[in-house]
């Protein structure tokens, strides 16, 4: 049953690197230590490439997971996501929140769309919580972010960034995200704009990108620019073990693959990648002067091959103003995809929520 519960890569996949050992009962969120929340919470994300849904329960362990293709319409946005959600068959367990991680600019106070381009441009001006509480046999919370945020979000929880105050976040897959976690905020900006990292300029008349800027990071280092890169190469008839490639143009994780086995077009291809990535990411560290840099989504499944050239790169660019090594690694809870992070994003809200709603009550008796 592919992309069911029984797919077992993708279920596999939220357990990859997280460590059993952490204590998750003491995050840093105050909120959370002052009231434990106990009911299970399901997170969506919703990706240009997948949606995909977990149930998740209060301490960040998935209980059952779905996904499928993102669909084209809303009306098949919708269809898809009661056949997601109906799976986990809800009105038999307890439900206490929904959190959403989504592409594009978000309002989280309403969950709104603000602007979304691309494949889902159907979703801008709508409202999550409207799409999605019906489709929920149980009434309750609704929460929505960007994706990278929520995958932050995940990580400040659960993962890496526990306990720290300043953190990046990368998620790298058909495009780039990001999010920043600066004196132990998310930042959001004036227009909430604020961590869309792979719209960094970093070769000002580069590729046109997806937002109308040029040489955005998202074009010269993504999934998608990499694919290009390859074919690109093929095209030009030069001699690469590309072409034997399952994928017609190969896509990312064999292009990662041949330069691993030590094909030359590949590695040139990788190589001019995650110097680019490298520069990007020095840059941010030098703004923004974190205690790690997070990647996540699906390029970080080439792990050393990509994560060792890559902290190098930042360490050799960043070695005279920073005076110590910044740690780039591969997010743990919310990889491969956001739906422990919209959880934690839920879990946060519903606390913080029934905690401000005690201490009135408190203070209204006192
Ligand atoms: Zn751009």
């Amino acid at each position: 049953m592919k992309g069911g519960l029984a797919d077992a890569a993708f279920f596999r996949g939220f357990y990859v690197d997280n460590d059993p050992s952490f204590d998750y009962e003491s995050t840093t969120m105050s909120s959370s230590r002052e009231r434990p929340f106990s009911a299970c919470v399901l997170g969506l994300d919703i990706g240009g490439t997948e949606v995909k849904a977990a149930l998740v329960n209060s301490k960040g362990g998935v209980i059952a997971a779905n996904r499928c293709r993102t669909p084209r319409t809303l009306a098949e946005l919708r269809r898809s996501l009661r056949l997601l959600i109906a799976k986990f068959q809800l009105n038999a367990k307890e439900v206490g929140a929904v959190g959403i991680g989504c592409k594009g600019i978000i309002d989280p106070e309403t969950t709104g769309v603000l602007a979304l381009p691309g494949d889902l441009h159907y979703l801008e001006g709508r409202k999550l919580r409207e799409l999605i509480a019906p489709l929920v046999p149980i009434p309750c919370p609704v929460v929505a972010d960007n994706d990278a945020r929520v995958a932050l979000f995940g990580e400040y929880r659960w993962g890496v960034a526990r306990g720290q105050k300043n953190a990046i976040m990368l998620t790298l897959g058909t495009g780039v995200g990001g999010a920043i976690l600066a004196d132990g905020k998310i930042l959001r900006g004036a227009g909430g704009v604020a961590g869309h990292l792979g719209h960094i300029t970093v070769l000002p008349d580069g590729p046109v990108c997806i937002c109308g800027n040029r040489g955005c990071l998202e074009t010269l280092f993504s999934a998608r620019a990499i694919e290009a890169e390859a074919f690109a190469a093929i095209h030009l008839g030069v001699k690469t073990s590309l072409l034997d490639s399952d994928s017609r143009p190969p896509n990312c994780d064999e292009v990662f693959e041949c330069a691993r086995q030590g094909d030359k077009i590949a590695c040139l291809i990788v190589e001019r990648a995650v110097t680019i990535l490298g520069g990007a990411i020095a840059g941010l560290v030098h703004a923004f002067d974190p205690e790690v840099v997070i990647l996540g989504g699906q390029i970080t499944r080439a792990g050393h091959f990509l994560l060792d050239p890559l902290q190098r790169e930042v360490d050799w660019r960043t070695r005279t103003l920073l005076h110590r090594r910044v740690p780039v690694v591969k997010a743990q809870v919310a990889d491969p995809s956001g739906v422990v992070g919209a959880a934690a994003l839920a879990i946060e809200a519903v606390t913080t929520a029934s905690n401000t709603s005690t201490k009135r009550n408190t203070r209204s008796r006192e």
